[in-house]
């Protein structure tokens, strides 16, 4: 069984605790894919030193030819779309077409990414006194600390990663302990094409103790964190104690509003593939939906229709449109949701089961919820699973009131032929992101974040990542 390393300073190294775990297969969890470093607190310090040391020439390098290394990244994602989109698919489990896709936006981000690196631009003011010239320019954080979830094991990290080195920044990464497979393979990509080193350094393990210390560095200029409300908290307090910068990409609870649908079948598929897609474990996967009493029927038959289409199985199968979810804790987690919902009164109307025929993987069923009360967990909480609440309403207000009654504001949708309606919720809804007339899909030249319990910090992707990744230095010139 292959034992896989840390990447620190250049060098593959055997991590100091000399502990590896195994990386399983979530579609077959008996099949063990390869052994990787649990790594301690030392590592950590390892790396974060060789970001420190290789931080003041990295930034020196003129901001066109950082971007120069990141079209050879880009181009070297796009040639390995076929093996790294399947290695994915073996780690974490979403079908290949998704996998290759996931490689592709990754790319596509990348070289958005070495473009900017041509345009960090300051800005010159007019200045109050005369012979005075004010400008206000830009300089790299320093060093950035990188934590990913297992769900975009490819585009997380490299959305993470190229702004920091377009703007000349060094970078320890972590990624998720059920995806390191994919975290080895871009380290690959960025070697190849000509990282320097301690440029970019990948450590692995626990989110406990590679996390948390990474967070806790003061070393540690700033903190980009993708995955869960509970662990951005924890990441937030720690980097506050040394005053870190933290650009936090949270959960959500992304509502689609139907209310005079121009569409009803041309929405239901939306909501079905942003529902669906990855198996439902998406921060902007349409996790409800608030349909008007009108048209709650028909929309309703329409998505179950849908829904019942979807083939559950392996990933790497061809037929196969969804696979299963990371882990066990998962499915239990998504089982409980629609206990806890047909408790409280709502109906299965399709799936609602874990699907044991597949074997051990973890397979759910997808799940269509009818009957959903408001207020309860499955209507306001992240399920982060295939399962897919409907609840119907009167009104617009209603429909606002409801899809703001969560501590969450990622995204949301709204199927409206209204424009009056379609521009007062776009006003009224809390959310980062609102999509008229269209699912939850992002673009990867567009700023992509969250309000509330969803995100802190700038928005990442697109134009907006710069103000994360960079300080402002303000300089006065006399000039005699
Ligand atoms: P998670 O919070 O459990 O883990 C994310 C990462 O944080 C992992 O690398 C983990 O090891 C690490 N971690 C855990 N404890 C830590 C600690 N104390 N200190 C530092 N790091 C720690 O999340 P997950 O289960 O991997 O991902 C799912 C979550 O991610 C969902 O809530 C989802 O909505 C969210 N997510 C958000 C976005 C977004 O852009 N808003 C995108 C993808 C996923």
């Amino acid at each position: 069984m292959e034992q896989y390393r840390n990447y620190i300073n250049g060098k593959w190294r055997t991590p100091s605790t000399g502990v590896y775990v195994p990386n399983i297969n979530p579609a077959d969890p008996d099949e063990v894919l390869g052994m990787f470093p649990q790594s301690g607190g030392i590592d950590v310090d390892q790396a974060i030193s060789a970001a420190l040391a290789a931080s003041c020439e990295w930034q020196r390098v003129p901001g066109p030819e950082r971007g120069k290394l990141l079209l050879r990244f880009a181009d070297l994602l796009d040639q390995h779309a076929a093996p790294l989109g399947k290695i994915l698919t073996k780690e974490q489990g979403k079908v290949l077409k998704e996998s290759a896709g996931e490689v592709k936006r990754a790319a596509v981000e990348a070289r958005f990414m070495a473009g900017e690196a041509s345009r960090l631009s300051g800005e010159t003011l007019p200045s109050e006194v005369q012979g005075v010239w004010v400008q206000v320019i830009r300089e790299s954080l320093g060093v950035i600390g990188a934590i990913s979830p297992w769900n975009f094991p490819v585009v997380t990290p490299v959305r993470k990663i190229a702004p920091a080195l377009a703007c000349g920044n060094t970078v320890v990464f972590k990624p998720a302990s059920d995806t390191p497979w994919t975290a080895v393979y871009l380290m690959e990509l960025l070697i190849e094409a000509g990282l320097p080193p301690g440029v970019v350094n990948l450590v692995m393990g626990s989110g406990s103790v590679v996390g948390q210390h990474l967070s806790e560095s003061s070393a540690v200029n700033g903190i980009t964190f993708t995955g869960s409300t509970a662990t951005g908290r924890r990441i937030y307090t720690a980097a506050a104690q040394h005053l870190g910068r933290v650009q936090l990409e949270l959960g959500g609870k992304n509502a689609a509003v139907v209310m005079d649908a121009p569409n009803l079948e041309e929405a239901a598929k939306e909501i079905v593939a942003a529902a669906f897609a990855a198996s439902g474990q998406r921060c902007t996967a349409i996790s409800r939906v608030i349909v008007s009493k009108a048209e709650a029927g028909r929309l309703t038959d329409i998505i179950v229709e849908l829904v019942r289409q979807i083939k559950v199985g392996d990933g790497l199968s061809s037929d196969t449109t969804m696979g299963p979810l990371i882990s066990h804790a998962r499915l239990e987690t998504a089982e409980e949701f629609v206990r806890n919902a047909e408790n409280s009164g709502a109906r299965i109307l399709t799936g609602g089961k874990r699907l044991t025929e597949l074997g051990k993987g973890f397979f759910y069923a997808p799940t269509v919820l009818r009957g959903v009360k408001p207020d309860s967990p499955v209507a306001r909480e992240e399920i982060f699973g295939p399962v897919l609440p409907i609840i119907s309403v009167e009104s617009i207000e209603e429909a606002v009131t409801i899809c703001n009654d969560t501590s969450y504001g990622l995204a949301a949708s709204v199927f409206t032929r209204d424009i009056d309606k379609a521009m007062e919720f776009a006003g009224e809804i809390q959310a980062g992101m609102i999509h008229l007339n269209h699912g939850t899909a992002s673009q990867a030249h567009v700023p992509f974040g969250g309000v509330k319990a969803s995100g802190q910090g700038a928005f990442s992707i697109g134009s907006t990542a710069k103000d994360f990744y960079m300080t402002n230095k303000v300089i006065y010139l006399r000039v005699s």
